[in-house]
């Protein structure tokens, strides 16, 4: 098959399949057949996996030319004059991007609810949500639009709506893949990484976006190995922690059933599996809410009105521009955080909330770092249940706030974590996450894969 039948396949499907799902804010037709074409005619490399793959990119990271919003009235028509460095080595390598994909409104939300353009509807169930923020690309490929697409988490929002919509999704360690032409939220928490059907995929994505980008001084340059060389190594000998706060009251039943049954399929290849403590888990939420929106009310003074996107048409003076600009086009969630966060670095407020978030960071941090003296992998639920109903908890920021408990530590601590689908809730999927030592994506790509 030829790239360009490959993707006038892909392009037909998604426009089936996507009336209903609504997983694409933007479906780049011409850019995809003009880069078909391109691959054509130096012919697919058919020792490289990704050349002619039509992939998906999360509408947070920049694509040249290709408008980019983040799900966000205030972007509603920007055109980037650059690729993200994960979209543009997955472009060198010649995957073909067919589009960008919804989401909550700069990454805000766990639910994809929060787009300002439209909803995405879970392929498992239409009434449910595909869970967030990357809900697009988690939906896109479970729906079998794309085989791979990339996504953002900073609390969750890859590994969360891969669970929800039965899908591998890998939040990378901190620094192992490039944020340049991430659209930033919490700069200190946000990682890119794939959303795939299994493992392999996912691996293999992971190969190659990950690595060092000047661009990106977070970026790290320790050696990446082939992500894909471990898999199918078995799990013989590898020592397994659950952590017990984890499988606490507000756990689904059915959840926790699944995550008890990981835990015996583990056991019988070959695993130890123990319960582990993370004490500090009950303060994560307030931490993490704290830090994340603390450092997107830094991160989203740009959008002014002056640079890029919407500017308010009415206005009469500066001030007036930034104001209306930022009032009209900014959606509740995104002032909430930006309220949250001012307050929080305000110097009368700065020890109260900052500072103490920083210091329970750390006491996270060192939890984990104790168990991974002992334990080469935690294993926990992704989400405290699966996909729940659109509409049903998002007039509530409280709940949706406490549904990133299992998530978020992760990113507090800069872990590398994959969630990978583990069972079913009354038909809808379940999925477990594996959370690895920093930068041994490795080991957790090998459990995963074992389990598959
Ligand atoms: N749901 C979390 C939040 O709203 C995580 C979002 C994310 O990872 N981008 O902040």
């Amino acid at each position: 098959i030829s790239a360009t039948d490959l993707v006038k396949q892909t392009l037909d499907n998604i426009k089936n399949v996507d009336s209903k799902i609504n997983a694409f804010i933007t479906v780049d037709e011409d850019g995809a057949l003009k880069k078909a074409k391109q691959i054509d005619e130096k012919g697919i490399d058919s020792n490289n996996l990704l050349s002619g793959m039509p992939i998906a990119i999360k509408d947070n990271m920049v694509t040249k030319g290709l408008k980019t919003t983040a799900a966000s009235k205030i972007l509603e028509n920007f055109k980037p004059i650059y690729d993200a460095t994960a979209v543009k080595k997955l472009n060198d390598l010649g995957s073909i991007n067919v589009g960008k994909t919804n989401m909550d409104e700069f990454a805000m939300g766990g639910s994809t609810e929060n787009s300002a353009f439209q909803t995405t509807h879970n392929p498992w169930d239409e009434t449910k949500v595909p869970g967030g923020s990357s809900g697009g690309s988690a939906a896109a490929v479970a729906a079998g639009e794309v085989l791979a697409a990339l996504g953002s988490d900073t609390g969750g929002s890859i590994r969360q709506p891969a669970s929800f919509n039965g899908v591998v999704g890998m939040k990378p360690t901190y620094g192992r893949v490039s944020r340049w032409g991430l659209i930033a939220f919490g700069s200190s928490l946000d990682q890119i990484g794939p959303i795939t059907r299994n493992v392999f995929d996912n691996a293999t994505v992971l190969n190659a976006i990950a690595g060092h980008d000047d661009h990106d001084l977070t970026s790290s340059d320790k050696v990446i190995p082939d992500f894909t060389s471990t898999l199918n190594k078995g799990v013989k000998g590898l020592k397994i922690g659950i952590p017990s706060e984890f499988m606490a009251q507000g756990l689904d039943d059915d959840v926790k059933q699944v995550v008890l049954d990981t835990a015996e399929t583990f056991k019988k290849l070959g695993a130890t599996v123990e319960e582990v403590s993370l004490p500090h888990t009950q303060y994560g939420v307030a931490a993490y809410y704290i830090i994340s929106s603390s450092e997107a009310s830094s991160n989203l003074q740009r959008f002014d009105g002056i640079r890029y996107g919407y500017r308010a048409k009415d206005a009469k003076s500066l001030e007036d521009v930034y104001v209306k600009s930022r009032s009209e086009g900014f959606g509740d969630e995104v002032k909430r955080r930006i309220m949250l966060g001012t307050f929080s670095l305000s110097a009368g407020f700065y020890d109260a909330y900052f500072k103490k978030a920083a210091q329970v960071r750390t006491l996270m941090i060192n939890d984990f770092t104790k168990i991974f003296k002992d334990f080469d992998l935690i294993l926990a639920p992704t989400a405290p249940t699966p996909a729940y109903g659109i509409g049903e908890d998002i007039s509530d920021p409280m709940t949706m706030y406490m549904n990133d408990v299992l998530t978020l530590p992760v990113n507090l601590a800069g872990l590398p974590g994959m969630s990978i689908p583990a069972g079913f809730s009354k038909g809808l999927p379940v999925g477990v996450q594996l959370i690895g030592r920093p930068y041994d994506e490795l080991t957790v790509y090998q459990a995963g894969s074992a389990f598959e």
